[in-house]
């Protein structure tokens, strides 16, 4: 079956991870733009950066017949320096116009501290002027379930971002909810450890439905797996359930949520 993974850092990654992607039936990825490991030093590194996601990652992945798609900010992590960060966000309007940029992410809380909300909000402002989609990343572990909280009010506080273009991801069993209430698509990350397992967001969709949910491995330069998504694939099927359901969550959702995307125009490569 074919499939997307919705978030993935694949300049991380190996380009024999990208041919094992499209062994296992992926057909697209969509790359946000994320944390580099350390804090860079000046907003010409997120330039090289944002040429990378939009000239040379595509090229790389079509060598195996996968579509690369990304999005642009400055991350949550970094977004703690507010000057640093408005330089960046100053610059991400020549790039909205590169054919494999699906909006704008993915941004969020990383600590919950004032200046990454400062900078979350001028994102939002962003994405609202040149009406592009959102990714938000929410925090990890004990600062999640309040990150979300705050995320989830700001969106709404901005209010010109109808809440179908905005996916929050790295959503887990209490925060699945809000988000979903809220109208936004949620993204559960697969880890091996931390965030959910396979197990658990098959339990999820058991709870919640297909709805709006998507999963991803946001395999990175971290211990991740580029398989996680074939992983859960194969965690529905020994439960039983239909190929229907599993390729609503591994593709058909991904695929609704990019489409919302103005620039979005040829089809996957099964025609859809
Ligand atoms: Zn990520």
């Amino acid at each position: 079956m074919n499939y997307i993974d919705p978030h993935i850092h694949m300049i991380s990654r190996v380009t024999d991870d990208y041919e094992k992607l499209a062994h296992m039936g992926c057909v697209a990825v969509s790359e946000p733009a994320f944390w580099a490991g350390f804090d860079r030093g000046s907003a010409a590194a997120f330039h090289d950066y944002f040429r990378q996601l939009t000239e040379y990652e595509p090229k790389r992945a079509a060598q195996f017949g996968v579509r690369h798609f990304c999005w642009l900010c400055i991350n949550a992590k970094e977004a703690e320096n507010v000057s640093l960060s408005r330089e960046v966000i100053a610059m991400i309007p020549e790039f909205l116009k590169a054919p494999n940029v699906l909006g704008i992410g993915e941004i969020g809380l990383n600590k919950n501290t004032a200046n990454e909300a400062t900078i979350f909000q001028e994102h939002l402002e962003l994405a609202a002027r040149h009406e592009e989609l959102v990714l938000v990343h929410t925090p990890h572990l004990q600062d999640k379930y309040k990150g979300t909280r705050m995320i989830l009010d700001m969106v709404k506080e901005i209010g010109r971002i109808p809440p179908e273009r905005v996916i929050i991801d790295h959503v887990e069993e209490h925060t699945v909810g809000p988000a979903l209430a809220a109208g936004h698509w949620v993204g559960m990350t697969l880890y091996p450890t931390t965030k959910c397992t396979p197990q658990r967001a098959a339990d999820i969709v058991e709870r919640y439905g297909a709805e709006r949910i998507c999963v991803n491995s946001a395999a990175d330069w971290g211990v991740s797996s580029p398989s996680a998504v074939p992983a859960f694939m194969l965690e529905m099927r020994l439960r039983g359930h239909s190929e229907e359901l599993i390729r609503r969550v591994v593709y058909d959702n991904p695929l609704a949520f990019f489409k919302q995307c103005a620039r979005w125009k040829d089809a996957l490569p099964d025609g859809r």
